[in-house]
């Protein structure tokens, strides 16, 4: 068995445990005056995963044996607008199989369909929200359109949405104006600076803590990840890389407690751009999949009793 890859466990689908999703779309990250190229990570991030981690993990005591990976394929739209409703269908109906759905784009854009689908979920709760991004993500709409700034600002104006159940993590100061930032605390949402979490120590500790806070009143929780929350040594090929930010190890863990956690329902991965730099960045997107996967695998392995 040592030769078999995570690649070796995804089989086309919607039905599975963890399922992934392709957002090729950078409509919004134009419309927000950034680097277009996005549009293009989802397929770039599937050739890299065909190179990416074995299915049984020595290091990690886990394997994927026991969990199916299917890829439900690409969203398309002829629009911006259509592609985040057709995107918001699909992740409703993963949902309502059963499954985890790991949405690959694109631009940060795509977050506002996808908490928009988990909570039309109805009767379940309220959801809970952690965007892991060096920006807050609360721009206005432009003319009246939605873009890859704005999903967290549509969120917070959701009247479905609660905004004490919503944390932006590692946002950097010199990446945010004090206007948003007072939004979000209007909102009632909590920031987590990076330099808050460098002093409380590890990244991903205050992560698992984060969860465990929001999993109180929060039967549901997504994690949003921006890749322009590590630093741009870790993750060159973003459309808005930034000086300093998360480690790829930090970043890592961090998908691996998000797939651990039993109520995470939902991730998002945004802003891969092959454009700017393709191998280093695809790869480590890919290693968030694979980290999610193996914390997913740990998830269901000890919620069916079998020891963790
Ligand atoms: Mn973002």
């Amino acid at each position: 068995m040592a030769d078999i890859r995570l690649i070796d466990r995804l089989v086309q689908g919607e039905t599975g445990d963890v399922v992934l999703i392709g957002y090729p779309e950078d409509e919004g990250v134009r419309r927000n005056g950034g680097r277009p190229g996005a549009r293009q990570g989802p397929g770039r991030f599937r050739h890299w995963l065909h190179r990416y981690g074995t299915a049984d993990n020595p290091e990690e005591e886990a394997d994927l044996f026991d969990i199916t990976l299917t890829d439900a394929g690409d969203i398309a739209g002829a629009s911006l607008e259509e592609a985040h409703h057709n995107l918001g269908g699909k992740v409703a109906c993963v949902l309502a199989r059963g499954g985890v759905p790991f949405v690959v784009g694109g631009g940060n854009d795509q977050s506002y369909p996808n908490a928009s689908a988990l909570l039309g979920r109805g009767g379940e709760g309220p959801v809970g929200v952690v965007n892991v991004d060096a920006h807050l993500d609360v721009r206005p709409r432009v003319d009246g359109k939605a873009h890859s700034g704005s999903p967290f600002r549509l969120l917070l104006e959701d009247e479905r949405f609660q905004g004490e159940n919503f944390i932006e993590f590692a946002a950097q100061g010199s990446q945010v104006s004090r206007e948003h930032a007072e939004f979000v605390r209007g909102k009632k949402g909590r920031i987590l600076w990076l330099s808050e979490l460098r002093r409380e120590g590890s990244a991903d500790g205050v992560f698992r803590n984060c969860l465990g806070d929001l999993a109180w009143r929060c039967p549901a929780i997504f994690v949003s990840f921006d890749l322009d929350a590590l630093a741009s040594f870790e993750a060159p090929g973003v459309s808005c890389p930034g000086v300093v930010g998360l480690s790829a190890q930090e970043a890592t863990s961090i998908a691996y407690y998000a797939g651990a956690h039993p109520q995470v329902a939902l991730f998002d991965l945004s802003e891969y751009n092959p454009v700017i730099e393709e191998e280093r960045t695809g790869r480590l997107a890919v290693a968030l999949f694979y980290s999610f996967c193996m914390g997913v695998a740990h998830r269901l392995r000890h919620r069916s009793g079998e020891g963790a």
